[in-house]
């Protein structure tokens, strides 16, 4: 026992392999009665030999040999196996180690555990998987009432990030951002009725799902993704005429970001610098004003109706010459338009620290992720401690309990009399629950900073 440090099993032999150790061990803790009966008189009456995983030990996987005990009830006859107190009957493993490889899987490969272990890949993954479907048990994240579904690019594909935006939060990521993906994990939401307001990207399949599948939620194109499809335009722009120039009148790369800027935020330089070049190249001037004009229309405070007709107005004032770098806005306009007016009429509010969070996000989290699985960066997020403090809180609840049972003889006396005292007397008590609403993305941003997910 005290070589292993487990309670249940005693040492007989211990022998050292080139590939690993190996502990031959005797259970300690015999039963004391039949499972199925409850009977006290037991025999045994076969023995097989089993093999169990531990914990690496001197740098070695270790596996635990045992003669494994299987019993007959001399009452009810059917026959059992001793329970072995420190195993892990699903895994067949020390429960320390499936505690091993969930703690270690979240900071190294499934391939690097597997190697420390003796345990092959697949085993790793399972025993990861287990983990996580206990976590999604232990902190169930509460439906969004406003749903944010975007994407995001993480270990080399396109996924699906579910979000809650008024918690500023990450409530789910999936593997892709196929219909298929979105629909069943849509179809799996608890009290879909909760979701009042859905907000995404312009992608089709996001919208033909979350009509079928929360026909009452209200969808709405975020400002944020509609202007952002107009700086996009603006690149576009820049990009065309740039190759039209001579090498040595390119405009530089990192000018660019002047014309991304919004006019009002621009230096003195900057507009001079916005000036020059419109003189110079007048498409790109148009382009730079459509696309402040376009921003413009966003910050007026326009009810729908208006805002239709400043969307519409705004469309036919593009100039011919550089209408085809806006192809992308104007087709979202006639795909999207009344989407596009649900952000004018809908009250909820996506504020800047939510853009820049997960803008930020979608770029750090592109970081991270070499050598790790999709789920294995999905459960890091999701499920990391830190990152769901601040959106975790404490419901207290009062509930009224019975005071302690009268014995029965009274009980019965009051039937009798109908006595007053038959009401019984109840004490509140103060019940706390948590809730979870995913993990803050913030907060995500600043582990993904500091490495902590390196
Ligand atoms: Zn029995």
């Amino acid at each position: 026992m005290s070589l292993l440090n487990l309670q249940s099993f005693h040492v007989l032999s211990q022998q050292e392999h080139e590939s690993h150790l190996e502990i031959t061990v005797e259970n300690l803790f015999k039963p004391q009665a039949c499972p199925h009966c409850g009977f006290t008189q037991l025999y045994s009456h076969d023995k097989t030999e089993q093999i169990f995983f531990d914990m690496p030990m001197q740098g070695k996987p270790l596996v635990l040999k045992t003669q494994r005990v299987r019993y007959k009830c001399r009452s009810c006859g059917k026959t059992f196996r001793e329970p072995l107190a420190d195993i892990d009957g699903k895994r067949l493993m020390t429960t320390r180690l499936k505690e091993y490889i969930q703690k270690r899987s979240m900071s190294d490969t499934f391939a690097v555990v597997a190697r420390e272990t003796g345990l092959d890949e697949k085993t790793i993954r399972h025993v990861f998987d287990d983990y996580v479907a206990e976590k999604s048990k232990e902190m169930p994240f509460e439906t969004p009432r406003v749903l944010g579904i975007d994407e995001l690019k993480l270990v080399g594909s396109y996924r699906c990030i579910l979000t809650n935006i008024e918690k500023c939060s990450v409530f789910d990521m999936l593997p892709s951002r196929k219909k298929a993906d979105v629909m069943k994990h849509l179809k799996s939401l608890k009290n879909p009725e909760k979701v009042e307001i859905v907000t995404m990207d312009m992608w089709l399949p996001y919208r033909d799902t979350v009509k079928q599948i929360l026909p009452d939620a209200v969808i709405v194109i975020d400002k944020f993704h509609i202007v952002a499809t107009a700086s996009k335009c603006l690149e576009k722009a820049c990009k065309g005429i740039r190759s039209q120039l001579e090498k040595k009148e390119r405009i530089k790369k990192n000018d660019r970001f002047v014309l991304l800027k919004r006019r009002h935020s621009l230096t003195d330089k900057e507009v001079i610098k916005l000036q020059q070049w419109s003189a110079r190249f007048p498409d790109l001037g148009l382009a730079y004003d459509a696309k402040e004009a376009f921003y413009c229309l966003f910050d007026q405070g326009l009810d729908s109706k208006a805002a239709e007709q400043a969307l519409i107005d705004w469309q036919r004032g593009l100039s011919p010459q550089i209408a085809h770098y806006f192809e992308a806005l104007t087709t979202a306009l006639s795909n999207w338009m009344p989407e596009i007016l649900n952000g004018f009429v809908f009250d909820y509010e996506i504020t800047n620290a939510y853009t820049e969070s997960i803008n930020r996000y979608a770029k750090d989290v592109q970081r991270m992720g070499r050598g790790y699985s999709f789920n294995v960066v999905r459960a890091k997020m999701l499920y990391n401690a830190e990152a769901n403090k601040p959106t975790t809180s404490t419901i207290r609840k009062k509930k009224r309990k019975p005071i302690e049972e009268a014995p029965v003889f009274y009980l019965m006396l009051d039937n009798l009399t109908g006595s007053a005292s038959q009401k019984q007397k109840y004490r509140t008590e103060i019940i706390e629950e948590k809730r979870y609403y995913g993990a803050h993305i913030p907060t995500l941003c600043e582990l993904l900073e500091k490495g902590e997910f390196d």
